[in-house]
């Protein structure tokens, strides 16, 4: 019996166009999916559009268009990416689509019948600028754990604590900028810390289904206090109009919140794929049923880290205590660098995968290279440039391609492209050893160590070649005319690399599938199965061979991370009656509103001013960032030093209000601990224009307010 999977990967929002990071994840999953067909699994792998809620019906609004056609327009957009970089979903669909409601629906109902729903009177955030209650992604302020700013109403990109937006310190709109007021609205609950949930969920998540680095982490979650309670809480489902999604059964003008609704678009989009094989929605919803009941039949979900608690507590109780299937693995992985520079999910900025395909760049180049990094563990993976160049040109195309573009030309003209059976005794012993290692591949391909099945198909290119330049092809073929040995060893040894190269392909398949097609067509033979790997060739003849791929050029690598074009402000006002810099320098890099939002700029009152001893440029500067007083009583107040002491007098500064950045991270320095920064404005060239000028606020500003 072979084996069956239901692969998924995390439903991306459907607000914007996917970015790099997404696509890592389906070059993951897809890849994997790959290996597990070309050993005979039946799998069927879906995703869709995670296409409700208010940031979506927030950006619908500001297009001047309805929630259901701006989802539309992202939705079209998906293709060019997935069949661009050779995804091979079996269906791509929306949470929007009527399964889901459906299912969300029923799914809900299970849970209340199961007395696992409670509704309760909540305080949640109201924009008044906006006239609405604020989605958690759009409330904005300092994580209640690590400090971090800027952080989201929902969870810490941080730190990683999930919180409610209550929690958050010094929280603002991110709508209108407004402060956010407390109303009270019923929200819907499912009660995850009901006792059951806990038992069920305790064992679930320790059972093999998570990575062990994951499941240590989410045992953690299960730590009880000393009346024995589990830390789990109490998930709020709920949202109120308005608001694009599906509605509560029996409570109108209530909304499922995200967790009701999006992931159920996995089991929606398996009901879709039925419902288009079949051309009816009725039986459709049998068929899936079924399918998912098959006990032989496993779920596997790929998510990124930042979703795990999701995945491993609410996601499976939900499914569980509704009666339904539960997921047999989560497959966890890191997020994506490019350069070390930190790219996150909700902030991906990078590599336009887009434009990567529009600058003529191999999709192939980015699944190889990508495979080469990724392993089994949740470990953020970097793309770096210098990397990339070295492995695809040196490795894909130096050792693997050429091992093809040098055999298949004597073959062409001295063979008529038929291929030795013979191969001789040393050909024979390369050729079983690349086979011997078919089932170490194919395991790591199982395991998701694509690093190491790529490691260990490149060492057999290597042992491939050492081949080839030990029986010079080239040199038997300039004897070939005149010495039949020299011919029939010339007609060997380019068979076995033909056999080889055949190999190899066999194993990088997973990875590169269209390259795989192309090999088929030049080898005359049909789609290649791992099993293949143990059948030889033999008497057989190959089509004449086409160049198979290109190394890469750097400088359309260059211009695939070049940032968008900008007018270059320092070669202005150097030279030619171009307006000078202002204040003496260019303009910084442009910056997102985000960046900007996580210098946390606060008004502060100059408590105390003094000189610093050892020092000519520092004053000592005691600050209120209206912080409140400490459990005895006494003011928390800041010490910075400030490089100002030429331009002020300690006493010309006590009293006054001004501005300071109020999250940087404390700085030890000679004098003492430094904890923030006080703006002052300067030219660049002191001495061409000198001066220093601390900024005060307009009257009315007090100790704390956000500058913004
Ligand atoms: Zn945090």
């Amino acid at each position: 019996m072979p084996r069956k999977l239901f692969v998924t990967t995390a439903l991306p929002y459907a607000n914007a166009a996917f970015h790099i990071g997404h696509m890592m994840e389906y070059i993951q999953a897809d890849t994997w999916v790959r290996a597990q067909r070309m050993k005979g699994t039946a799998v069927t792998f879906v995703c869709a559009d995670d296409a409700h809620g208010a940031p979506i019906m927030i950006a619908a609004e500001k297009a001047g268009l309805s929630p259901q056609q701006f989802v539309a327009g992202i939705a079209a957009g998906r293709a060019q990416y997935l069949d661009g970089f050779h995804i091979g979903f079996d269906n791509w669909h929306s949470t929007d689509g009527p399964e889901n409601h459906r299912l969300a629906q029923d799914i809900y109902r299970r849970l209340r019948d199961n007395d696992l729903i409670d509704v309760r009177t909540i305080e949640q955030f109201y924009d008044p600028d906006k006239g609405m209650f604020l989605p958690d992604r759009f409330i904005k302020g300092q994580c209640p754990k690590c400090g971090a700013a800027d952080q989201y109403g929902d969870n810490c990109e941080n730190c990683g604590a999930v919180y409610a937006p209550t929690d958050l310190i010094a929280p603002y709109s991110a709508l209108s900028g407004a402060t956010p007021v407390l109303r009270t609205s019923e929200h819907f609950f499912f009660k995850l810390s009901d006792p059951r949930c806990v038992a069920y969920l305790e064992q679930w998540t320790q059972d093999g289904k998570l990575q062990p680095e994951v499941a240590n982490k989410v045992k953690e979650w299960f730590s009880r206090d000393a009346d024995g309670r589990a830390a789990l809480n109490d998930w709020d489902i709920s949202r109120d109009a308005p608001y694009f999604g599906i509605e509560i059964p029996d409570a109108p003008g209530k909304y499922f919140y995200v967790w009701l609704d999006a992931p159920i678009g996995y089991l929606a989009a398996l009901e879709n794929l039925f419902a288009k094989r079949l051309g009816n929605a009725a039986e459709a919803i049998t068929a899936c049923d079924a399918y998912l009941a098959d006990p032989e039949l496993e779920q596997v979900h790929f998510i990124g880290k930042d979703i795990v608690t999701f995945h491993t507590l609410f996601w499976p109780a939900t499914l569980h205590f509704s009666g339904r299937k539960v997921p047999d693995h989560i497959h966890v992985h890191g997020f994506l660098t490019v350069n070390h520079d930190k790219m996150s999910k909700s902030r991906g900025t990078g590599i336009s995968p887009l434009k990567y395909l529009e600058l003529g760049m191999n999709p192939e180049w980015l699944r190889y290279y990508l495979a080469a990094k990724l392993n089994a563990r949740v470990e953020d993976i970097d793309f770096n440039t210098e990397d990339f160049i070295a492995r695809v040109n040196s490795d894909l195309v130096g050792k693997y391609i050429n091992i093809a573009s040098r055999a298949a030309g004597f073959l062409s003209k001295r063979f008529g492209g038929r291929l030795s059976a013979d191969l001789g005794v040393e050909g024979r012993l390369l050729l079983d050893g690349l086979r011997a290692q078919r089932a170490t591949i194919e395991a790591l391909y199982e395991t998701r160590e694509f690093g190491k099945a790529i490691r260990e198909t490149m060492a057999l290119a290597d042992r491939v070649n050492a081949f080839v330049d030990l029986h010079k092809p080239w040199e038997l073929a300039k004897h070939a005319g005149a010495d039949a040995a020299k011919l029939a060893a010339l007609h060997d040894v380019c068979s076995v690399c033909i056999e080889a190269f055949r190999l190899l392909t066999i194993y990088l398949k997973p990875v590169l599938p269209a390259l795989a097609a192309q090999v088929e067509a030049f080898l005359q033979v049909a789609p290649l199965q791992f099993a293949d790997a143990d059948r030889a060739l033999g008497h057989h003849t190959i089509a004449s061979y086409q160049h198979l791929m290109q190394r890469v050029d750097a400088a359309k690598l260059e211009a695939l991370l070049a940032p968008p074009e900008t007018p270059d402000l320092a070669a202005a006002g150097s030279g030619t009656g171009l307006p000078a810099l202002p204040g003496g320098t260019a303009l910084a890099a442009e910056i997102g509103i985000d960046e900007f939002n996580a210098v946390d700029l606060r008004i502060a009152r100059i408590v105390n001013a003094e000189t610093v001893d050892g020092s000519s440029k520092l004053l000592r500067l005691t600050l209120d960032v209206g912080e409140g007083s400490d459990p005895q009583g006494q003011p928390i107040l800041r010490n910075v030093f400030s490089g100002i002491r030429s331009a002020y007098a300690p006493a010309q500064l006590i009293g006054k209000l001004t501005v300071m950045v109020a999250n940087l991270a404390p700085r030890k320095m000679k004098f003492g601990l430094s904890e923030g920064m006080v703006l002052a404005a300067s030219h660049a060239d002191d001495t061409a224009q000198p001066g220093l000028f601390v900024l005060e606020p307009g009257p009315g500003a007090q100790p704390g307010m956000r500058v913004r």
